[in-house]
């Protein structure tokens, strides 16, 4: 799977309509009392294309989403405060228009001048984004002679913007929009092994195929986090008031639970041949070997509950622990830390989802701080992805300690489900 790439040839002096992804999130500013930008990460992560773009002095209409307006003008989610921000962080104009296919658009574009960029308004604003209507994506692509996606978090989106455009200009992906695709390819396709996953986060929903797929491609699965709830209620473990998400209503309907899909996948990795790390053979998913078990997220005071040897064979028996009835299992415990960082200093490619307990808390920060720590110092090509371990990441200092950092969410996970993107087969070499 080749995309077509950028090249100066193919842009330069060109009208270029670089569909972006900066939809960010904003909070309230203490002093002024006004909104701004919590995070510019996703600007960021444009910014080589746009330099590229500036270079070669074309002229660059910018379009991305923000939100969810439902086709309609909503104020609040303007790109403009966007665009403002946007021209502070790579230190040129950056012009703005409150209109996306309409007359004001077109008059801006057609003044725009050789490496200047303008940014358009929300195109969620138009009804004929997410329906990816042909007239709407014919006025789009109207308004430039080359079309750039820069916005990977988007390609699982059947939208104007991602396919609709792509169809009608000479289209091309941004250089984040390639690395972020080769990333994931070559860790599905040929990635140095051994290959660890670490799974962890509260909602399995969002994961659940992502995991599937990944399962028959890793050597180790190591789970943590809520999700393994479900996998120790699998094994029969008294998870008490642990947090369990067990069927969500697509689920029910085909009658399978996710704690039903947790077992499933352990007695299907069982019948495989596990993996030989040199000494003892390991079974392919690893769940938590002990837990810290609290009586709320807010409690001080914790005790580690160990389960038993993990079952290696389907005929093996459990020996579970003492689980009270007013348990929450809120990390992984300290037996589990060690094996899960021996696990990934060893391997030769980590991709890592999800926090292994609630890390927002210090109480229960310890298994995600530290095995984000190995990962960090381990030789193995690292992959993180899910907005919860880019803010653990954040939290424990460990920013650029990783190969490639993810952010791009439902598309990464649609990917690596095995599931081909819409806005990524549009922009594939012939
Ligand atoms: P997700 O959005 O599914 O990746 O979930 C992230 C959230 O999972 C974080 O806010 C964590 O606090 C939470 N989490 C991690 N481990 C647990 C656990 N054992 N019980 C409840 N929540 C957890």
């Amino acid at each position: 799977m080749k995309l077509r790439t950028l090249t100066a040839n193919a842009i330069a002096g060109k009208t270029v309509l670089l569909r972006t992804d900066f939809n960010v999130p904003f909070n309230k500013d203490e002093k002024s009392g006004k909104q701004k930008i919590a995070d510019d990460r996703r600007l960021l992560l444009a910014k080589p294309t746009i330099d590229f773009l500036i270079k070669h002095k074309s002229k660059i209409v910018i379009l991305s989403h923000l939100g969810r307006p439902q086709g309609k003008v909503v104020p609040e989610l303007s790109m403009e405060p966007i665009a403002n921000h946007l021209e502070n962080l790579i230190q040129t104009k950056v012009r703005f228009v409150n209109d996306i296919v309409g007359e004001k658009a077109q008059t801006a574009v057609k003044n725009l001048k050789g490496g200047e960029i303008l940014v358009l308004d929300n195109v969620r604003f138009h009804p004929g984004e997410k329906t990816n209507d042909e007239q709407f994506s014919k006025e789009l692509s109207g308004l430039a002679e080359v079309y750039i996606n820069e916005a990977f978090s988007a390609a699982h989106r059947e939208h104007a913007s991602v396919v609709g455009v792509a169809a009608r200009l000479q289209s091309f992906a941004g250089f984040a929009f390639v690395q972020e695709l080769e990333s994931l390819q070559t860790m599905m396709i040929n990635p140095r092994r051994p290959f660890v996953m670490v799974v962890g986060g509260a909602k399995i929903s969002d994961k659940v195929a992502a995991v599937s797929h990944l399962t028959k491609i890793a050597d180790v699965v190591l789970v943590g986090g809520g999700v393994a709830n479900n996998f120790l209620k699998a094994e029969g473990i008294n998870i008490a008031n642990s947090y369990l998400q067990d069927s969500p209503a697509d689920a029910k309907q085909e009658g399978s639970n996710f704690v039903e899909i947790a077992e499933n996948l352990l007695h299907q990795t069982r019948q495989e041949r596990m993996l030989k790390n040199g000494y003892i053979p390991l079974p392919k998913i690893i769940y938590p070997l002990d837990v810290i078990a609290a009586k709320s997220m807010e409690a001080r005071t914790f005790r580690v509950v160990p389960f038993f040897s993990q079952r290696h064979t389907t005929a093996d028996t459990l020996h579970t622990s003492e689980t009270n009835d007013d348990d929450m299992f809120l990390d992984i415990g300290p037996s589990s830390i060690r094996l899960f960082r021996e696990l990934v200093l060893e391997a030769g490619t980590v991709y890592w989802n999800g926090p292994l307990g609630v890390f927002e808390k210090d109480t229960f920060a310890n298994g995600t701080k530290e095995v984000a720590q190995a990962i960090a110092k381990s030789a193995a090509t690292t992959i993180v992805g899910g907005g919860d371990t880019l803010a653990a990441i954040a939290k424990f200092g460990l920013e650029g300690r990783f190969d490639h950092v993810s952010a791009a969410g439902g598309s990464a996970l649609a990917f690596l489900s095995g599931k081909v993107l819409p806005g990524v087969a549009c922009l594939l070499k012939e």
